[in-house]
């Protein structure tokens, strides 16, 4: 496994260094402070994409995919398009993960249209975010109010009525779900059917249909709007179906879901090593201000940390490195998922305890910190579902895919 990057990755991890210093932060503690996401008309949002954020990791074309070209014999000292992900996310998430998430671009939507979409359908939805005229956002809905954990539940119904699918049902805590160009959205043909009844659509802004969408209440991560909405009698067009019925037919909808967890979950554990190392830094600065590392116990705890975060970071890059070259990665995506939150929120929670009162009061950035981290176990698969599938895997048991 080589992890070589070059100059030009250097560079854009150097630039978000300095623009999470200047912007990310602060932005994050504004929205933290004031209890609701920037507003998608919020200055950042714009000066994100003068600078160039905010656009696909599509190429363009089906020849030009850059996982193609890094899985090519000496392509190794260039970094995929994976692993530039997984560097890029922690570095972002390092200054505020909530801001990261808010970012504008497709987000969870894009892995989805990436594995499953016809050329056409990346062209018109991925196609905006090449080169934005404005922040755009796109959106992923899986989770419904009875099924989370449990994908093969879902009770989002769709049914064909001439050129367009109907969908009806609810879905829950979808990422800038209300401000998005689009929303991937997981419906089933027939519940009795289970993960072969899957279809995935992209339901456009504005759809009839399409609507009630209402922002959560979270208790960190407040940057970034997770919005519930309805579909009722929503009427989407059979071309916005992701890979066209013969190949959703094939299961398509659920392995395609299945393969977006495989490129998100090392992005996710990438993103909580992140707020670990912030975690980490502040307990680090806290516990010199104090005099307190003189004491061996805290000087113990603090290399103890330092190292969890080091190899959870190693497992997601090993992660995102196998899927850069198109080799499986079922079981380190879920390695990369389960350790990273986990040696992120001990860093925060050691974070709590160095500062005591101060940390208690709540004003203090290891404060929200803590609050931060928890959803980093929840989302894309929580670390106890990681668990289940690793040691169904090490006992030799059939996937149960979720
Ligand atoms: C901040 C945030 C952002 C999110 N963003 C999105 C988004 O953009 N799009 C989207 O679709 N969803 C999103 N979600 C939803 C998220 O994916 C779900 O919350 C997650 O899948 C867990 O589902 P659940 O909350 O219904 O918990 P449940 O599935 O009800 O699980 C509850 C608890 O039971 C455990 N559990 C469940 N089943 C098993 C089992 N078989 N064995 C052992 N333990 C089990 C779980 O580990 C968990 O601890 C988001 C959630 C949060 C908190």
């Amino acid at each position: 496994m080589k992890l070589a990057i070059d100059d030009a990755l250097r560079e854009r991890l150097a630039r978000i260094r300095v623009l999470g210093a200047a912007r990310i932060r602060p932005v994050g503690l504004e929205a933290d402070r004031a209890g609701a996401p920037l507003p998608a008309e919020h200055p950042f949002f714009a000066e994100l994409v003068k600078l160039g954020l905010g656009r696909t990791r599509w190429l363009g074309g089906e020849d030009a995919d850059a996982a193609e070209a890094a899985a090519k014999p000496g392509a190794e000292a260039t970094p995929g398009p994976s692993l530039t992900g997984v560097l890029l996310s922690e570095e972002m998430a390092y200054w505020d993960r909530g801001v990261a998430v808010a970012f504008p671009g497709p987000g969870l939507g894009e892995p989805p249209i990436l594995s499953m979409g016809t050329a056409e359908q990346k062209q018109r939805f991925l196609g905006p975010f090449r080169d934005p005229d404005r922040p755009r956002w796109g959106s992923f809905a899986m989770t419904e109010p009875g099924a989370g954990s449990d994908v093969a539940a879902i009770r989002t119904a769709c049914r064909r009525d001439g050129d367009h699918w109907v969908l009806d049902g609810d879905k829950s805590f979808a990422a800038n779900a209300s401000r998005a160009d689009w929303v991937v959205v997981f419906a089933t043909s027939d519940p009795s059917l289970g993960r072969a009844g899957h279809r995935a659509f992209v339901v456009e802004r504005g759809t009839p249909g399409l609507g009630d969408f209402r922002v959560e209440r979270k208790m960190g991560l407040k940057a970034y709007e997770s919005t519930s909405f309805t579909l009722r009698g929503c009427r989407v067009p059979a071309a916005n179906l992701l890979g066209g019925e013969e190949r959703q037919a094939q299961r398509a909808g659920f392995k395609g879901a299945m393969q977006s967890f495989n490129a998100t979950r090392p992005i996710i554990g990438a993103m909580a090593v992140g707020i670990g190392r912030a975690a980490l830094d502040e307990a680090l600065a806290f516990a010199r201000a104090a005099e307190r590392l003189e004491d061996p116990r805290v000087r113990d705890r603090l290399e103890r940390i330092a190292r969890k975060l080091q190899a959870a970071r190693l497992l997601c890059w090993r992660a995102a490195w196998l899927a850069d070259r198109k080799r499986a990665n079922v079981l380190e995506a879920s390695m990369a998922k389960a350790v990273g939150p986990t040696a992120a929120f001990e860093a925060a929670a050691l974070g709590m305890e160095l500062l005591g009162e101060e940390g208690g009061r709540g004003d203090h950035l290891i404060e929200k910190l803590f609050r931060d981290v928890k959803a980093m176990d929840i989302v894309e698969g929580t670390g106890q579902i990681q668990r289940v599938l690793m040691a169904r895997q090490l006992v030799g048991l059939p996937r149960d895919e979720r």
